[in-house]
């Protein structure tokens, strides 16, 4: 189910583009609006879910399983030797969009990224 008002269910449902890396029946995964290093993807759920507490244990397994996917996929196609994956719940913890989604970080020695 998607919320009206929420900016990722736009984009799972096609109202707002995206720049799409990957998706499957449950999962989407797009480039970060405002990268903080080339390559900074964002893997969410297509199913409206507010945090990691809110994120069912089965779908938080494909949400893994696309992590890792695009993950690799971004490092080799950057060259990055590294990666973040940071997942923010809650105001306290910058959490700013209130559709759960996990960051993906390409991290290479010397980068001078403070994460
Ligand atoms: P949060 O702080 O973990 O909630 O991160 C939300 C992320 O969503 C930020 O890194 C934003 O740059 C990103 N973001 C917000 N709107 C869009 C969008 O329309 N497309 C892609 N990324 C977005």
């Amino acid at each position: 189910m998607h919320t009206a008002d929420c900016i990722f269910c736009k984009i799972v449902t096609g109202e707002i583009p995206c720049a799409k890396l990957y998706e499957d029946g449950q999962v989407l995964a797009f480039l970060d609006i405002a990268p903080v290093a080339p390559g900074h993807a964002l893997v969410i759920p297509k199913l409206h879910c507010a945090d990691l507490f809110d994120l069912p244990d089965a779908l938080g397994a494909a949400l893994l399983a696309a992590q890792k996917l695009v993950g690799r996929a971004v490092m080799t196609a950057l060259g990055a030797t590294g990666l973040n994956v940071q997942q923010n719940n809650g105001v306290s913890a910058g959490q700013v969009v209130f559709h759960a989604h996990v960051h993906l970080i390409p991290r290479r020695d010397g980068d001078g990224l403070a994460l």
